[in-house]
């Protein structure tokens, strides 16, 4: 097994700027070792090369003295700590680009971009096609590094001032297109949907060659960027944003983890925890629980234990966070033990829609991730790419509920899967405007899996002053309604013709007088559901015709969860390997290791956020953690906690954890499956 897939490694990036050299490689490694470090990211070329290139395009740090590079790779591994070389190759330096205006990017009025003395190369040009598979073969011929990182991979719009540039018109880009460039990123624009598939094409085209020329080097170099295509580990990032709306999504580090274990099993997942607050504030850190929550969702989910600074760590103008991390990297040391080996345990399959398919909504995505975390329900997040697979009903097969949050575009291929999973057994929830474009974005008015039970459908608008009324018999199927009526509708849906098979709940009511107060009656009923339940061979499918995640995502009230929870225990009544009685704001995570009969359940307290502001979270106390009794579970113990009493019920076995700091890892033995 290689190094960086054993088990979850801890990695701190240093993105070092040109005056950080020289620097002491003795020291650096040392530091690395009080952090627990297992690898270490260091700017190796691209922008900047800190080692003495030969190559004429390359800008050599002029601070290079001798060549660090190797004592510090000596002192690194002397330590057990791996190097991971950084390269960015998204742009090059003036003097070396004002003579191949070739290699740039062009805005729409044919000018490069120059920002700080680089200038902008486009994926398409030689810099990016040749000249960086010779600065890879260079340093890897050079250096025994254990992995390289590419920042910054792709078709760059924007600057580091978060000024928009526009697609890029080169030359290059023209012909390898083929026809003509779209000016602006307009998703009525077929040209603009065919165009993001190029870029996709593109880049993972290059991606492919990069790996080539870095295994034909060094065979057990782990290769790590954005994308997983070609890679080995895919790295993101938690990172905050000045221009964003706040708060941000609390689950950012979860879905960043799970979408990668979800979707390409052999992949491993580098999310990076980002020290700063912006690109302009980059020496000013987050609040510190928001990093030390960050990791720790990192650390439940299986993820890299992966903190990143501008800088050298022992230098930060500001280090409020840094015992945090080391607390956090030495806890996470304690369990290597228990992670080796250990695969995810999910009941459900949450399907994270291509960001380049029409109608791609992210804030679906991210209500449902919500509902589905607040409901402590085990699910996967699987990209919708990884399902466009032969083996695509291998992979649904695992799971006991399918979600499709908002999917305008299903493909024939999993449309025929997911009617085949249903009609096993499976069950199916689709949310919002699901199946209603074609692959060009064109609207269809019948979507193409059988399982739904809907004939025809008709796109509505978002109208704002829509509901959906639950009536007496709804509630019977409803029941966590009970109290709530009327549900606010705040989105574009769909009026669903259901077949007779189906079952409908909820009646929509359309928009009528909200002002003067006096006025504020609805007299018109209208006959549309809100809700379509669909038997289909063994299995039940269920269609909420409007964006029930986006809408919670938006204004969470306690009407969507009420609505979700009835669907997923009275409708579906969904099986669960563990259930937990705990806070909405307790997110969990469960592993399984078959090896030796083990699971492993991670719990993160995200309680102490208070609006905008993130502190450290409160403690919670007495959780019940209830074991499927076909585990057969005999013993539990807690890494901060020690060994854990239980009690058995009649479904499940509960596990008593008398207290929740910021997070904790349980680690449950249970009788082989043949012995109970
Ligand atoms: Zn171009």
């Amino acid at each position: 097994m290689s190094w960086w897939s054993e088990r979850p490694i801890r990695f701190i990036q240093t993105n070092l700027r040109e005056i950080d050299l020289p620097l002491d490689p003795q020291a650096y490694a040392r530091l690395m070792g009080e952090y627990h470090a297992d690898a270490v990211l260091f700017n190796l070329g691209g922008i900047v090369a800190n080692y003495p290139t030969k190559l004429p395009f390359h800008y050599a740090n002029p601070r290079i003295l001798d060549d660090l590079i190797p004592h510090l790779i000596e002192e690194l591994h002397r330590k057990g700590i791996r190097f991971v070389g950084r390269f960015d190759f998204s742009k090059v330096n003036e003097v070396i680009g004002s003579r191949h205006p070739e290699w740039l990017y062009r805005r729409l009025d044919g000018q490069p971009v120059t920002y700080n003395g680089q200038m902008h190369c486009c994926l398409n040009g030689d810099y990016q096609q040749k000249c960086s598979l010779e600065i890879l073969k260079e340093a890897l011929e050079w250096y025994p590094v254990d992995g390289v990182f590419f920042n910054m991979v792709g078709y760059q719009t924007t600057d580091y001032s978060g000024v928009y540039h526009g697609i890029c018109q080169c030359e290059n880009c023209r012909q390898r297109f083929g026809e003509t460039l779209p000016n602006k990123e307009d998703a009525e624009d077929p040209v603009y949907w065919r165009y993001l598939r190029f870029c996709q094409e593109t880049s993972k085209e290059l991606f492919h060659r990069i790996r080539e020329t870095i295994r034909g080097v060094r065979p057990e170099c782990a290769i790590n960027t954005y994308t997983h295509e070609g890679v080995d580990m895919i790295r993101s990032e938690s990172n905050s944003g000045l221009r964003r709306p706040q708060p941000e999504f609390v689950y950012e580090s979860s879905l960043n983890v799970r979408r990668v274990y979800g979707s390409w099993p052999g992949l491993v997942s580098s999310n990076a925890v980002v020290h700063f607050i912006d690109f302009p504030y980059r020496h000013a850190g987050v609040a510190p629980a928001l990093t030390a929550r960050r990791l720790a969702q990192n650390f439940i989910h299986g993820g890299w234990m992966d903190f990143y600074v501008i800088g050298k760590l022992d230098e930060q103008p500001d280090r409020a966070c840094l015992p945090r991390v080391k607390e956090l990297f030495a806890l996470h040391q304690a369990v290597d033990d228990w992670r080796t080996g250990a695969v995810g345990l999910a009941d459900v399959c949450l399907v994270a829609v291509d960001r380049a398919s029409p109608g791609h909504n992210a804030e679906e995505l991210k209500g449902l991730f919500t509902l589905l975390s607040e409901e402590h329900v085990l699910f996967d997040v699987l990209e919708e790419e990884a399902l466009d697979q032969p083996e695509v009903e291998n992979r649904l097969a695992r799971y006991r509920l399918v979600i499709l949050p908002d999917m305008a575009v299903i493909s024939p291929r999993l449309a025929a899967a997911l009617d085949v999973y249903v009609s096993g057994g499976g069950r199916l929830i689709v949310t919002g405007l699901s199946g209603s474009l074609d692959a060009n974005g064109i609207t269809q008015t019948q979507v193409g899996l059988a399982c739904l039970g809907v004939d025809h459908f008709e796109r509505r608008d978002q109208a704002r002053g829509t509901y959906f009324e639950a009536s007496e018999n709804d509630l019977g199927v409803l029941p966590d309604l009970a109290g709530v009526s009327w549900i606010p509708m705040d989105t574009p849906w769909l009026a669903c013709e259901p077949n007779p098979s189906a079952m409908t709940c909820l009646r929509a009511i359309p928009v009528g007088m909200f002002g003067p107060p006096e006025k504020c009656y609805y007299l018109k009923r209208g006959d549309e559901p809100g809700l379509i339940v669909n038997p289909f061979g063994e299995g039940l499918s269920v269609v909420v015709p409007w964006q029930i995640g986006t809408q919670q995502f938006r204004f969470p009230t306690h009407a969507i969860p009420r609505f979700f929870h009835s669907i997923i225990e009275h409708v579906l009544k969904l099986p669960r390997s563990i259930r937990f009685e705990a806070p909405p704001m307790v997110e969990v995570s469960a592993f399984t290791r078959f090896a030796d009969h083990a699971l492993l359940i991670g719990l993160v307290n995200l309680s102490g956020q208070n609006g905008r502001s993130v502190h450290d979270p409160l403690p919670i106390r007495n959780l019940r953690i209830g074991i499927s009794r076909s585990f057969g579970a005999v013993s539990a113990q807690s890494l901060s906690v020690g060994e854990l009493a239980s009690e058995p019920g009649e479904d499940y076995r509960w596990i008593e954890l008398p207290q929740l700091e910021l997070c904790d890892m349980l680690k449950i033995h249970y009788l082989p499956i043949t012995e109970v």
